[in-house]
């Protein structure tokens, strides 16, 4: 089959409670509107990208639990080849405990679980996904050695690397030079080159950071502003669709599936940017990760 994308990384199900404030160190408070989803970043995108056209499969890791098959049941439901996501002996599945204060703030606590079994031999054991996929697409939910490993065997295949920095955290030269092309919003791009976002000129500064390194693609996501792209140097804002916003969560994530999915096809860059622009427009009218990343047909009824 042609079009093939590798997605690897973090697979978390995320316990999110309602509460009226944060409970402070020894406080017991009743929360409310409890709900579990389906989340991680890696699953998020390669959820996004199965559903919004990409064959995909997948690299990661659950426990040995129930929670865990039962999401590798909705990832292969949405078309993902779940064949490359190991199950880590005496292990549970990553879990985010999340609680939203009625302020709207919220305070999140992961623990990692399978995904911190995603090891450099694991990688090495599902080699030839990465070597015949088309696109490496990864995030930083999993151990850095596993995403470098897999950047330099993909490269050696001609693979392209497409990196996501999320969560931000400072990265090796090494890692950024085999990186094809970067995904950061602005957060994430000041805490990688020490420039703050604030505008179309210090995006450039920020893309010519990641330029220097030898990355020849970068996008710098602005939430509702669009996105800052760079190809070589030359740059611009794309801006996104205006829509009635509820819930953000996982637009970066769904705005990354689309992007990949629409290169693939062969799509311009600006064609692609479109098309993931739609899709994260989509996503932000609806509640939830998983649950409000829409499917490709959504996303060209929008289009039409
Ligand atoms: P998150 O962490 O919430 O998943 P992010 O910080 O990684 O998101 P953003 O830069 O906030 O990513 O947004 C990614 C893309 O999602 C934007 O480039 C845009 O296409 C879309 N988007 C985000 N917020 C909005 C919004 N309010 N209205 C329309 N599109 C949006």
């Amino acid at each position: 089959m042609k079009n093939k994308l590798c997605v690897l990384g973090s697979i978390n199900v995320d316990h999110v409670i309602r509460v009226p404030y944060f409970p402070k160190a020894g406080e017991t408070l009743t929360g409310y509107d409890y709900q579990i989803a389906f989340g991680g970043k890696g699953a998020n995108q390669a959820v996004a990208a199965a559903r919004l056209g990409a064959n995909v499969q997948f690299i990661g890791a659950i426990g040995q639990d129930q929670i865990g098959h039962t999401m590798c049941s909705a990832f292969a439901q949405d078309g993902i080849d779940i064949t490359a996501i190991e199950e880590i002996p005496n292990q549970s599945t990553g879990l985010a405990m999340i609680q939203v204060a009625d302020s709207g703030e919220n305070s999140i606590v992961i623990s990692a679980g399978a995904n911190g079994d995603l090891s450099p031999e694991l990688v090495e054991k599902h080699q030839a996904i990465i070597a015949q996929a088309d696109m490496l697409l990864m995030q930083l939910e999993s151990p850095i050695e596993a995403v470098t490993l897999a950047a330099k065997l993909a490269k050696q295949a001609k693979t392209k690397v497409v990196l996501n920095p999320a969560p931000a955290q400072p990265l090796s030269q090494s890692l950024l030079s085999l990186v094809d092309m970067i995904t950061p919003n602005e957060t994430e791009a000041e805490i990688l080159t020490g420039v703050k976002v604030v505008d179309e000129q210090t995006a450039a500064l920020a893309a010519d950071k990641f330029h220097q390194v030898g990355i020849e693609t970068v996008l710098i996501t602005l939430g509702a502003k669009g996105v800052y792209v760079s190809e070589k140097g030359n740059g611009q804002i794309i801006a996104g669709f205006r829509v009635q916003a509820v819930d953000t969560t996982a637009a970066g994530d769904t705005f990354n599936g689309g992007l990949v999915t629409a290169l693939l096809e062969g799509k311009t860059l600006s064609e692609s940017i479109r098309f993931a622009h739609a899709a994260a427009a989509i996503s932000v009218t609806r509640m939830g990760a998983q649950t409000a990343i829409p499917m490709r047909k959504e996303v060209e009824d929008f289009l039409a």
